[in-house]
């Protein structure tokens, strides 16, 4: 059975398989989009109407985004991690040559970041738990809250305390991706270490919605599994979240494998067409919902999904501690990056697309009662 929904993947496939263009049709017409709908989106069926999906979900995007795009950075504090992930080049394994960021580090890291423009900003971490500690990220965001606008983490889960403190430090978002929703192939995938535990992967962004984050951010890294399965319980994921922190905001996140995580085969490639259909369809079904495309992707990639399923995008992006003050480090991370445009190029491309580029669409002052 597949997480968050009584169903099995086998009846998925056969809904996916079942699927025809008039279904599909009919779901790109329905007033309110179902999870149903979102599979037949998905299904080969919806093949021949990617015009009519790029229309529907550019209507949508703009009833409830209007023309704009928000831009953020990710700022890595540290590339130790006690996990072993297969795909991944930060894993406790890899040779990678290894860097923690200090807190006065990590604000100057910051500091390059907001003379960029940059409002919001993304922490990010392996697990680092003798480094990277609870104290640590309520210091260093405490030293941040006064230069961004929005704060958001995405590092080794914590317990519901710890979640707390970061959300009273002034910490807004959460971002913990499951990988793959597919038990057999999470266990291969990761073979030791505390993410090694399946069901606790899925119960800490509950802890972190219970300690009320604005935002909780969730996705699958593509290519791990059948893009579709992973399309459903990925779905699944958000309804329920949805219905439990309703007072939260769901952000779903694509990214795909690519070619720095080491030697690493994807045993599922996902495709640019089928990526671009999987943005669609979450955009149709979850209108309201953030969408974000990092730089693993194409620039082409990312201008033309800002026009139709995006609503966040990152800009200037390094994916290695300390990139921001050492250029020559900047690429050298845990991903390839596919846009190295900066933010200045990012928002005159977009622009150009008749976007309205915003840094900013959050204060803490909204949150006071
Ligand atoms: S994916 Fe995250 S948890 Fe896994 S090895 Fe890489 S940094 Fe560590």
């Amino acid at each position: 059975m597949l997480p968050y929904v009584k169903i099995s993947e086998e009846a998925v496939r056969g809904h996916l398989d079942s699927a025809t263009v008039d279904v599909v049709s009919a779901s790109l017409r329905s007033a309110a989009p179902g999870i149903g709908d979102l599979l037949n989106l998905i299904s080969p069926a919806a093949e021949d109407l990617l015009p009519e999906m790029r229309r529907a979900a550019a209507v949508l995007k703009k009833k409830h985004f209007g023309k704009t795009i928000k831009l953020y950075t990710p700022l890595y504090i540290s590339n130790y991690c006690v996990n072993q992930c297969r795909y991944c080049g930060f894993n406790a394994g890899s040779e990678s040559e290894r860097k923690r960021l200090s807190i006065d580090e990590t604000t100057a890291e910051a500091e390059v970041i907001r003379g960029y423009g940059i409002d919001s900003l993304l922490l990010v971490s392996g697990e680092d738990p003798s480094h990277v500690t609870v104290d640590f990220l309520v210091e260093t965001t405490n030293r941040l809250r006064g230069m961004f606008s929005y704060l958001a983490v995405e590092i080794a889960p914590l317990d519901k305390n710890g979640y707390e403190r970061l959300f009273e430090a002034g910490i807004d978002g959460l971002t913990l991706y499951q990988e793959t929703y597919d038990r057999k192939t999470y266990e291969e995938l990761h073979p030791a270490g505390p993410k090694a535990d399946y069901d606790k992967r899925l119960e800490h962004i509950v802890d972190g919605g219970e300690a009320g984050f604005r935002t909780l951010g969730i996705g699958a890294l593509l290519g791990l599994y059948d893009w579709r399965i992973e399309a459903f319980s990925l779905a699944a994921h958000a309804l329920w979240l949805r219905k439990r922190f309703w007072r939260s905001k769901i952000q779903f996140s694509f990214p795909r494998i690519t070619s720095i995580d080491g030697d690493f085969q994807p045993p599922r490639s996902i495709s640019t067409v089928e990526l671009e259909r999987m943005a669609l369809a979450f955009r149709i079904v979850f209108p309201e919902s953030e969408i974000s495309i990092s730089t693993r992707e194409t620039r082409e990639f990312r201008d033309s999904i800002a026009l139709t399923a995006a609503s966040t995008v990152s800009a200037a992006s390094s994916v290695v501690p300390g990139g921001y003050l050492d250029a020559e480090r900047r690429e050298l991370g845990q991903f390839s990056l596919n846009d190295t445009r900066g933010v200045e190029r990012v928002r005159a491309d977009l622009s150009a697309l008749g976007l309205d580029v915003v840094t900013k669409d959050w204060d803490a002052l909204f949150a006071v009662a």
